[in-house]
């Protein structure tokens, strides 16, 4: 209910004061993103930001589109329950969790190494590994289609990750997405994110409000982390370059991560697939 007329406030105050700058920007698209000096490296998410909001359609196709900007959704799937627990890959016997994987041909050798620098990046310190799919009924499809997405969990079958070279073929990018495919949202879409960031809904690019939903997550006992690679950073979808989200710890508290999981996040991989707290992955 809060919410709902905090909606309401927000669309009928900025509607007023920033459509004039809005239409009149010298680019399409929201501008919060612009490089900022004293925040020259972005966060994984901006990267994703910027790929999928100038070049990309939200729409993928006629029954997918992007929620919260980078998570694709079927029309008719009960998408919105797929968290944690409820999408998840098989678990070996001997204790991992192998994701199979086919990579598109159309990749360069330069991007199938940044790609697979990714994988390695989730695999440290956690239970997951990937494989090249060889018969494995599940698999994620690696493709170039439009921007930088992926389904939530694993859906059953062959499911497309998205990762358009060269804006999407980064470490970090690549990661962000894998971890949407393990199951995982956006750290601020936490339903008890509001003790921790605030979200400045006036300063959210209007169409875009609905990226910064609350969901029913299981945060599996793990505390609120701001530099998850899942984490958006302070100005996305800004519209006017002020911040949209709000440390409540500190200022200077960073959020998100440019290229690496946070220490939480391999954690929360191994809590959610009870891989336990081994170092020796
Ligand atoms: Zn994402």
């Amino acid at each position: 209910m809060d919410r709902i007329i905090l909606l309401c406030m927000v669309s009928s105050s900025i509607s007023a004061a920033h459509t004039q700058n809005f239409l009149f920007s010298p680019k399409w698209g929201p501008v919060g993103f612009k490089e900022r000096e004293e925040d020259a490296v972005g966060t994984a998410m901006d990267e994703i930001i910027k790929a999928n909001e100038f070049q990309a359609s939200r729409i993928i196709d006629g029954s997918t589109s992007l929620r919260e900007g980078d998570i694709a959704v079927s029309a008719g799937r009960r998408s919105k329950v797929c968290f944690a627990r409820s999408c998840l890959w098989s678990k070996s016997v001997d204790g991992h969790v192998y994701i199979p994987y086919k990579l598109s041909p159309d990749y360069t050798e330069i991007d199938t190494k940044q790609i697979k620098k990714g994988m390695e990046n989730i695999e440290k310190g956690t239970c997951v590994r990937f494989v090249p799919r060889t018969h494995q009924r599940d698999y994620i499809d690696i493709q170039q289609k439009s921007g930088c997405w992926s389904y939530l969990g694993s859906r059953g079958g062959r499911q497309t990750v998205s990762l358009q070279s060269p804006d999407c073929v980064q470490v970090g990018v690549v990661s962000h997405e894998f971890m949407h495919a393990l199951g995982f949202v956006h750290e601020q879409s936490r339903f008890d994110r509001d003790n921790y960031v605030t979200i400045m809904w006036p300063n959210i690019w209007r169409d875009r409000l609905r990226n910064f939903e609350k969901f029913r997550t299981d945060n599996l006992d793990l505390p609120y982390d701001y530099g998850s690679i899942m984490h958006f950073g302070m100005y996305a979808y800004s519209q006017d370059g002020e911040p949209t989200i709000i440390p409540k710890k500190s200022k200077d508290t960073k959020l998100g991560q440019a290229t690496t999981l946070s220490h939480i996040d391999r954690l929360k991989i191994n809590k959610l697939y009870e891989c336990g707290d081994r170092d020796d992955y």
